[in-house]
């Protein structure tokens, strides 16, 4: 079988999106399961976010969702989704 030639990065992130477009309808309230959109392949850690403070976040393609394992002098918090694991990979 062949992979398709994208990021882990990417990859997760387009995972990502199509959960959030197929949850649109829901409770704006209710936090979304996302992945975290680190450099590795093997992680599928779970970031919970709100749809809306996800779309917020993809309007700078320099954000990123991540689990809390990423290093902490690597990555700025998201100043308005500070509590949904939303940083900035730097
Ligand atoms: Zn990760």
């Amino acid at each position: 079988m062949e992979t398709i030639a994208l990021d882990p990065t990417a990859q997760k992130r387009r995972i990502n999106d199509m959960m959030r477009e197929g949850l649109r309808a829901q409770d704006p309230m209710e936090p979304i399961p996302f992945f975290c959109e680190c450099d590795s392949k093997d992680c599928f850690e779970v970031v919970w976010r709100t749809g809306p403070h996800y779309d917020e976040a993809r309007r700078d393609a320099s954000w990123r969702a991540l689990a809390e394992h990423a290093p902490r002098g690597m990555a700025t918090r998201h100043p308005t989704a500070a509590l949904v694991g939303v940083y900035q990979h730097t």
